[in-house]
């Protein structure tokens, strides 16, 4: 029988010792940071980064300090073994970095401060206080660790996708953010690790998500970002088993919502919604 190694590191110290010598060698290192739960969506920001570096490395890890809600954090699925099964059905040379919460912050589990030109006030800044610190805070610190060329990022999180770049554009860290277009299921549902907690029954219903997103996207070709918005909140008034926490068209470079339509400006519609107690989010480019 043949034998399958995959390497996992659980402290940084070891990851840094194996990491040192390619990255003295000029070997690109691209990076997937992820909180696990894998699922397809994952899967194309590693084979991205897989088909543009000598060497991937994942990072899995429930970071504590971006939850802003006790029962969310506690409840986020945990699935390193079979995160690991899935990954070597795609390659075994994937590196991959599954730390403690100790290892990353040595007894003291806080999120700096930062401060993004704005993008952190707006839509999952507002509803999820300190939550974009929490995730300033962890990819900075992996990225120290394990000091990428390339990393890679959803758009399904495009808000975060934004606030990273200016992250490494702010603190001069030397890695190329890249933009991955958002995986869904066949009935257009974004994927996404809190999925898991959905009933078969409430998976069903939430690809009206990505319907009505498409419907208002055929919308705003022709009508204001006002009735656009109106038209969103009451197709979910016709869903009482969804609570829509909102709907925002907004700038996608500033995240500023828009007030008036301007030509050459790209927009995206952004929603934040629940479902069986269970917030989803999803984005849609408009134009
Ligand atoms: P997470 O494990 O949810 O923190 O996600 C880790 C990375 O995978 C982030 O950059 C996410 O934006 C990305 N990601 C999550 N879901 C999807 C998806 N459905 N399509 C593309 N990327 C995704």
């Amino acid at each position: 029988m043949q034998e399958i190694l995959m390497l996992i590191f659980n402290k940084k110290s070891d990851l840094s010792a194996f990491l040192s010598p390619f990255i003295n060698q000029n070997k690109s290192i691209g990076f997937v940071p992820t909180m696990g739960a894998l699922h397809e969506g994952h899967l194309s920001l590693l084979k991205n980064s897989l088909s543009e570096n000598d060497i991937t490395v994942m990072s899995i890890f429930v970071n504590p300090t971006q939850f802003n809600n006790a029962e969310d954090l506690d409840k986020y699925p945990r699935t390193l073994e079979r995160d690991v099964q899935i990954m070597l059905a795609l390659s075994n040379s994937i590196i991959v970095y599954a730390p403690e919460v100790e290892d990353i912050y040595e007894g003291n589990t806080v999120s700096e401060n930062f401060e993004y030109d704005g993008l952190e006030n707006q839509m999952e800044g507002k509803h999820r206080p300190g939550h974009f610190d929490g995730v300033g805070t962890i990819v900075k610190r992996l990225f120290e660790i394990v000091q990428p060329n390339k990393a890679y990022f959803g758009e399904k999180d495009f808000q975060q996708l934004q606030i990273v770049k200016k992250l490494v554009s702010k603190y001069n860290i030397p890695v190329e953010v890249i933009g991955c277009p958002i995986h869904r299921e066949p009935n257009g549902l974004a994927m996404s690790s809190r999925n898991e907690r959905l009933s078969a029954i409430a998976k069903e219903k939430a690809a009206i998500i990505y319907q009505i997103l498409s419907d208002a996207k055929k919308l705003f070709q022709t009508n204001s970002a006002e009735e656009t918005i109106l038209f969103v909140e009451n197709e979910f008034k016709k869903h009482p088993e969804f609570q829509l926490e909102y709907f925002e068209i907004a700038d996608e470079a500033t995240l500023l919502p828009v007030s008036q339509k301007v030509s050459d400006k790209k927009y995206r519609g952004f929603i934040a919604i629940f479902i069986e107690n269970i917030r989803l989010i999803d984005n849609i480019s408009l134009n």
